[in-house]
């Protein structure tokens, strides 16, 4: 890449062929109205969309950039923000060491700059509001799935129906924690935070990565292990490859059925 800044898209042909689901997402131009540091590798965007339309927690958006000479680079990245936040979405974008895109996005995109993006997209990952679910997650991986806290609080506020969910969040340290001040603030009570280096001051809990006693409290209680017995949770893990193997083998170690895991990898594999 250059140090351009991404230059202005072409818009789809308006003949492009419709998706299956019915909705046209066409590449469009967004407005970055906001950036903040959410760690120290992470920065979120807040992206105003002309032709926004409504995503549920868990989807994401392909970011594209062009270079001078026509060069292209494009990424996908899950929205944070929740559908009830309209007109708007927000990527937080982990910065890699040499990432092309997401040092990119760090370093040159400021408020009041283009931005070329496509979505929503994805139909697997999501949660629908109407079922339990216990959200794993590490790193980047809590991005689509502080989507679904943000959103349930605000189906809440709205006096709809949502079902219960559980997040447990993994970083190395709580500087590294993703959204650190929500998780301990407004969502403490539906989160259970996992730090690998770091005593939690907090909870108590020592150091070391993701246990099965960071899992089973939550869902026991959300009937997500086989022996439950209740209605049944679906589970959402996402981070990076070597994060949600083993965290995928921890949940069915501890009774979670295999076939109620919805598994998003971020990384290489
Ligand atoms: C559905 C989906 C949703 C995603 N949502 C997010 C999100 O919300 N936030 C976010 O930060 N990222 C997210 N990602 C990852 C994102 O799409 C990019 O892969 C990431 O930003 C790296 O792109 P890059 O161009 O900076 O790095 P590249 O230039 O592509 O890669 C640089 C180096 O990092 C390695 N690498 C690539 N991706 C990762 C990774 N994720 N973890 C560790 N190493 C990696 C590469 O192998 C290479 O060695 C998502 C990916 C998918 C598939």
């Amino acid at each position: 890449m250059t140090d351009a800044l991404p230059e202005l898209p072409q818009l789809d042909s308006p003949r492009r062929r419709v998706p299956p689901t019915g909705a046209k997402r066409p590449w469009q131009t967004g407005t970055v109205t906001e950036v903040r540091q959410e760690t120290p590798h992470a920065k979120t965007f807040r992206v105003q969309l002309e032709q926004w339309q409504p995503h549920l927690p868990g989807q994401n958006y392909l970011v594209r950039l062009t270079a001078p000479d026509g060069y292209r680079a494009q990424r996908s990245y899950s929205v944070a923000s929740p559908p009830e936040d309209p007109g708007v979405v927000e990527l937080t974008v982990d910065r890699l060491p040499d990432g092309e895109v997401s040092g990119y996005l760090h370093e040159h995109v400021a408020v009041g700059d283009p931005l070329e993006v496509r979505g929503p997209f994805g139909g697997w990952f999501v949660w629908r509001g109407d079922r339990p679910a216990l959200l794993v997650g590490g790193g980047s991986g809590l991005v689509p799935l502080v989507c679904v806290l943000r959103s349930r609080a605000a189906r809440l506020v709205a006096g709809r129906d949502s079902a219960p969910v559980h997040l447990v969040a993994a970083a190395r340290t709580r500087e590294e924690l993703f959204y650190s001040g929500e998780l301990t603030g407004a969502f403490a009570d539906l989160t259970t935070a996992v730090l690998s280096r770091e005593d939690d001051d907090a909870s108590g809990r020592p150091a070391g990565r993701l246990r099965a006693d960071d899992l089973l409290p939550a869902a026991d209680r959300l009937g997500a292990l086989r022996a439950s017995g209740g209605p049944g949770a679906d589970v959402f893990l996402c981070g990076s490859t070597p994060f949600t193997t083993a965290a995928e083998q921890l949940l069915v170690e501890v009774g979670v059925p295999a076939e109620s895991i919805r598994v998003e990898r971020f990384g290489p594999s």
